[in-house]
């Protein structure tokens, strides 16, 4: 180790991941993708295999106080689930593992594994392992799961060209602005036990925060119209983030237009109710784990009428930028945190 001492802030996270991967070298000739994707790739003969995996840190990615671990254990298992979706294949096999304090009781454990055994019947997966061990701090979820996508129809971050078209499934922003007024009944409960959570009209938002869907059922339509998204990402960190994501890696630019975006009703009323713009949480509010991807002009006819797929916008060449059209006729360039 040299001597010195770099913050790991100055990095970033994908700067951190980025340095990861420079220094790790493939040495099998199945692995056909490492670093990088929504889920590595290896070659099973016949077709290709796809792993990924993911962690959930009590206080970090959930609060227990608002979280129902109900919910927690189906996200656990379906925002891994979306990375398989995101590769264009079918998710098989999973495996948990858990870190639990001793404040958890054996009924506490029971309920996350209803929200858990819920999730792989929805996505037909089986539950085929894990490992579990004692936590001095929070509980900590590690989900990983094992997917299949024919060679002929693995859909990789890069592959997007200029002139394709950039598509959207469900709506955005929700998640967030969910988590939002969650947090912001938390603080009312704090100060006050006696005051009722004030939650009524905002089921779907709070759904899209606690019980995210991947959205397997596009893949399954997608296949069925004989459409392959030419690129793709699930929507982890929002779409500004993960627009820029596929955006780098198959060296192009974009526009999106604002008018185009999915929002909800619910996020809309929502984002006012708490002085937050809704383009804003549709851009940089991430967990809707909805996909985006990009077709060729010649899909077009083949996915317009499916309503689950919104048009926001289209692929340019690298030098264009990644540009947000707004409704007033600006381009303003695209960022991770949003947009200036
Ligand atoms: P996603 O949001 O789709 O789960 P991430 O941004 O977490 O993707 O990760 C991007 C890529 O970096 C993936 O290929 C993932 O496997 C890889 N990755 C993340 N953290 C590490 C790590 N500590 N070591 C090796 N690979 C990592
Ligand atoms: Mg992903």
């Amino acid at each position: 180790m040299s001597q010195t001492r770099t913050e790991i802030s100055t990095l970033g996270e994908f700067g951190l991941i980025q340095r990861i991967n420079k220094s790790t070298s493939i040495n099998l000739k199945d692995t056909v993708k490492g670093i990088g994707d929504d889920a590595a790739v290896m070659d099973l003969g016949e077709g290709f295999g796809l792993l990924t995996t993911d962690l959930l840190l009590e206080g970090v990615h959930f609060d227990l106080s608002f979280f129902p671990l109900k919910h927690l254990g189906y996200k656990a298992i379906a925002i891994n689930i979306a990375d398989i979706a995101a590769m264009n294949g079918k998710p098989h096999q999973v495996t948990l593992s858990l870190a639990i304090s001793n404040r958890f009781s054996v009924e506490a454990i029971d309920e996350f594994y209803e929200g858990v055994h819920a999730a792989c019947k929805d996505f037909n997966v089986d539950l085929v392992g894990g490992d579990t061990t004692s936590s001095r701090s929070g509980l900590v979820i590690s989900v990983s799961v094992f997917g299949r996508v024919s060679k002929d129809k693995i859909t990789y971050r890069f592959g997007a060209k200029a002139n394709e078209l950039l598509c959207v499934t469900g709506d955005l922003g929700g998640a967030y602005l969910g988590l939002q007024l969650l947090e912001r009944e938390k603080q009312v409960y704090l100060a006050n036990p006696n005051m009722q959570p004030e939650l009524d009209g905002k089921d779907y938002v709070i759904q899209r925060q606690l019980r995210p869907e991947a959205r397997m059922d596009v893949v399954f339509e997608l296949e069925e119209a004989g459409v392959i998204p030419t690129s793709m990402i699930d929507l982890s960190d929002g779409l500004a983030s993960d627009l820029l994501h596929i955006c780098a890696q198959s060296g192009v630019g974009a526009v999106i237009f604002e008018d185009k975006l999915p929002i909800d009703e619910q996020t809309y009323l929502a984002a006012t109710e708490l002085k937050l713009n809704p383009i804003t949480a549709a851009l940089n509010g991430g967990e809707d784990y909805e996909l985006l991807f990009t077709v060729p002009q010649s899909a077009y006819d083949l996915i317009k009428n499916n309503p689950k797929i919104s048009f926001v916008g289209y692929i340019t060449e690298k030098a264009n930028g990644v540009l947000l059209h707004t409704n007033g006729d600006n381009r303003i360039p695209i960022t991770a945190q949003g947009w200036n």
